[in-house]
C-alpha cells in the first residue's frame, strides 16, 4: 500500500507548464473524506492560468500540487463517518469546498462561503487517477449520463446558475461571450423558453459553437454595432436579460448598452482589471438589477444540471470538442489557449 502510485498532472515548480508524473495515491482518509477514482476530467480556463503561471496563479498556487477541478468518477473508499455516498457510487463534485461553519454556510449559501477552499487551487486537484475530497462536495450522478457530460457538469452549472437568476420565459436574452460556458448558457436559455437568444462573440470557432447550441442570432461586435442590432431585433427596446460570460470589459459595456430599461444583468465573467464606464447612464438611470455569480448553488444548481442531462433536455455534444488520453494533456492546453476548442476532456 505504502508505495502505491498513480499518474497525475502536476504543477511541479513555480514556472509555466505542467508535468505528467507518478505520485502517491492519497489512500489515507479523514473521517469525512472520500477517495474517488477519476474517470474523466476536463480542462477549465483556470487550469490554463495555472499552466501559463500568470500573476493570478502565482499568488494562489503553492507547487508541487496536482492541477484540475472538473471531473467525474467512482467512489472507491470512504472515511469512517461518511454517510452520503458509498463505494461504487458514480459522483461529480463541487469545486468549491465550503467550511460549513461560517455565516453563509449556516444560512443556506454555501456557494459563497467566507472560507472557501478550491480544488486544484488550494489543495491537490483531480488531474490524477485518484482524488481525495470531503464528502460535502460530492453529488451522486445518474450513471445513465455519459461520462463526458458528467465531467463538465461543473461549468454547465455555471451556465445554469448565471442564466436562471431570473425567469427567461418570453425574454430576449443577450449573452456576451460564447466560450464553453456562454455556449452552454445558450441552450439553458432556449430550454427555459427565451424568446430570442442573441450572442455577441468575436472568435469564429466560438460563433459556430453558439450556433450549434441554438443561438438565434450571433453578432460580431467588431463587425457590427451590437446595440443597434439588438434594438432592431427587439422593437427598438433592447434585451431584457444580459448574461455576461466573456470577462471582456468592452463586451460588458456593449452588453449593458444593449439592454432595455429595467433589465436584469447576470455577471459571471471575470475581468482582468478594474472597470471604468458611466455607471449612471448604463446602469442606475436604466433601473437595472445585477447579480454577481460565483460558482454554483449547492446543490440546487447540480440538481437542475442532473435533471436536464438525465432527461436529455439539453445536448452538450457540440461543446465537447476534444477527448484525449491524460498523457496528451499538452495538446488539450494548446487548443484551449488558441480558442479553437469547446471543452477538452481528459481520460484517466
Ligand atoms: P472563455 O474565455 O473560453 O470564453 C470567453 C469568450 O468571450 C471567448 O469565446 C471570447 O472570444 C469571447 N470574447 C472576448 N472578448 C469579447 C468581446 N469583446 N465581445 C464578445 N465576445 C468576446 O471562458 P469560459 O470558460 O467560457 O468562461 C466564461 C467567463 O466566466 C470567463 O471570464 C471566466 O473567467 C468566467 N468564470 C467565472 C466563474 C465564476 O464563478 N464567476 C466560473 C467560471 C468561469
Ligand atoms: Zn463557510
Amino acid at each position: 500500500m505504502e508505495s502505491e502510485t498513480m499518474i497525475a498532472i502536476v504543477k511541479e515548480r513555480p514556472a509555466p507548464g505542467l508535468t505528467l508524473k507518478r505520485v502517491p495515491v492519497p489512500r489515507e482518509l479523514g473521517p469525512h473524506d472520500v477517495l474517488v477514482k477519476v474517470k474523466r476530467a476536463s480542462i477549465c480556463g483556470t487550469d490554463v492560468h495555472i499552466y501559463n503561471w500568470d500573476a493570478w496563479s502565482q499568488e494562489r498556487i503553492r507547487p508541487p500540487q496536482i492541477d484540475g477541478h472538473e471531473f467525474t468518477g467512482e467512489v472507491v473508499s470512504i472515511g469512517g463517518d461518511v454517510s452520503t455516498v458509498k463505494v461504487g457510487d458514480s459522483v461529480v463534485s463541487e469545486t468549491h469546498i465550503p467550511c460549513q461553519k461560517c455565516l453563509q454556510c449556516r444560512t443556506g449559501k454555501m456557494h459563497i462561503c467566507k472560507n472557501m477552499q478550491i480544488l486544484g487551487v488550494h489543495r491537490d486537484g483531480v488531474f490524477a487517477e485518484y482524488v481525495r475530497v470531503p464528502e460535502v462536495v460530492l453529488w451522486k450522478v445518474d450513471p445513465s449520463i455519459p461520462l463526458e457530460y458528467a465531467s463538465i457538469m461543473e461549468p454547465f452549472g455555471n451556465a445554469i446558475h448565471t442564466a436562471l437568476v431570473t425567469d427567461l420565459t418570453g425574454k430576449n436574452v443577450l449573452i456576451t461571450g460564447a466560450g464553453p460556458i456562454g455556449a452552454m448558457a445558450v441552450a439553458v436559455a432556449k430550454v427555459s423558453g427565451a424568446a430570442q437568444v442573441i450572442v455577441s462573440e468575436i472568435k469564429e470557432f466560438r460563433k459556430e459553437l453558439a450556433r450549434k447550441m441554438g443561438a438565434d442570432v450571433i453578432i460580431d461586435p467588431t463587425k457590427e454595432d451590437l446595440t443597434k442590432k439588438v434594438k432592431a431585433m427587439t422593437e427598438d427596446n433592447g434585451a431584457d436579460v444580459l448574461l455576461e460570460m466573456s470577462g471582456n470589459t468592452t463586451a460588458f459595456k456593449q452588453g449593458l448598452d444593449s439592454l432595455t430599461n429595467g433589465a436584469v444583468v447576470s455577471l459571471l465573467g471575470v475581468f482582468p482589471g478594474e472597470l471604468s464606464f458611466d455607471i449612471n447612464d448604463l446602469f442606475t438611470f436604466k433601473g437595472l438589477t445585477m447579480y454577481g455569480i460565483t460558482g454554483r448553488k449547492m446543490f440546487e444548481t447540480w440538481q437542475v444540471a442532473t435533471q436536464l442531462l438525465k432527461n436529455k433536455r439539453i445536448d452538450l455534444s457540440p461543446v465537447v470538442t476534444h477527448i484525449l488520453p491524460a498523457e496528451k494533456f499538452e495538446e488539450g492546453f494548446d487548443v484551449m489557449i488558441r480558442g479553437i476548442s469547446g471543452k477538452v476532456i481528459l481520460e484517466f
